[in-house]
């Protein structure tokens, strides 16, 4: 019987070897899929920065032109003042250029505005870049792995499924079927351990005599609560498994 009872315990180490297996099958693609986003929304972000920038820009070279305009302007009555005989158009004029003045300082202040606004978005790019730059390391680094690791998987499940089979061959159909039975239904756990005289799978106190029972390892006990199969851990299990 003991073996029987040994046989079950590297049974339910198989098959939680397989419920990890199959955690990672949820587990892995969503980070997989965190990286691919991440990079996707660094992308995102810098090409935000880098349009808001280049509309500034024009901004900025719409600007100098009206500056420049203004100051043709200016240069242009300048050089009428000389020529002005009467002292109504040449002060027309010269107000008409006060007006030019102030606007170019008016155009100015806008455009240092702008340029402090470029500033701070150039500051920006340069962060978003240098976390495109982090992801897209990251994704380098770690896409290749986690989608062999995926790939990897029902290969593996299948291998320690038929490990397990293999074990269970050993035993007697009726064990197999309550085996199966509680896996399937038992959230993938038929084996639950003694843990400090509870049962390990739904945690109701062990009765005295069963304890002792399970200490013999002569028969196969079940948990009176939750019918899972209840026996004391065998110390040597890992490395077997
Ligand atoms: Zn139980």
């Amino acid at each position: 019987m003991i073996e029987k009872l040994r046989t079950l315990a590297k049974m339910q180490g198989l098959d939680d070897r397989i419920g990890r297996y199959r955690m990672l099958q949820t587990e892995l693609p969503e980070q997989l899929k965190d990286i691919i986003d991440s990079v996707d929304q660094a992308t995102a972000n810098l090409l935000a920065v880098e349009t808001e920038r280049a509309t500034l820009t024009k901004l900025q070279r719409a600007l100098e032109t009206d500056i420049k305009q203004h100051t043709d302007h200016i240069n242009k009555y300048s050089s009428q003042l000389a020529e002005i005989k009467t002292n109504k158009e040449y002060k027309a004029l010269n107000s008409e250029i006060a007006y030019l003045k102030t606007k170019i300082s008016d155009v100015e202040s806008q455009l240092l505005e702008l340029m402090d606004q470029d500033a701070e978005l150039k500051g920006k790019a340069e962060q978003c870049k240098a976390e495109l730059e982090k992801v897209e390391l990251r994704k380098r680094e770690k896409e290749g792995d986690l989608r062999a690791q995926i790939n990897s998987l029902d290969a593996k499940i299948e291998e320690t499924r038929n490990k397990r089979n293999n074990l269970a061959r050993t035993l007697p159909e009726a064990i197999i079927k309550q085996y199966g039975k509680l896996i399937k239904n038992k959230n993938n756990q038929a084996v639950a351990y003694n843990k400090s005289g509870a049962c390990g799978g739904c945690g109701i106190v062990i009765r005295p005599q069963i304890r002792i029972e399970m200490e013999q390892r002569k028969k196969i006990n079940f948990c009176e609560n939750c019918g899972r199969i209840l026996m004391n851990g065998f110390d040597d299990l890992e490395e077997v498994l």
